[in-house]
């Protein structure tokens, strides 16, 4: 399944943050029972949950956060 374009919208889409019109293409997507997007969505999860949990994430791990950027800047 053809799904590289929606590769750095996960976790802007579990923070609803995404645009309303890539939202839907997203939800739709995963609707279809995508495998590769369901691993991200949790991956996605993970990361936000981690970063959630920690008081002071960004500064502990600076890589996480370099990552997470990247993630959110690349669209
Ligand atoms: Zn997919």
């Amino acid at each position: 399944m053809d799904c590289q374009y929606l590769e750095d919208l996960h976790e802007l889409f579990l923070l609803g943050a995404l645009a309303e019109q890539d939202e839907i293409k997203l939800r739709e997507h995963v609707a279809t029972g995508c495998p590769r997007c369901a691993e991200r969505l949790g991956e996605a999860a993970l990361t936000l949950f981690a970063i959630l949990q920690s008081p002071r994430p960004l500064r502990n791990d600076p890589g996480a956060r370099a990552r997470l950027l990247r993630r959110l800047r690349a669209k």
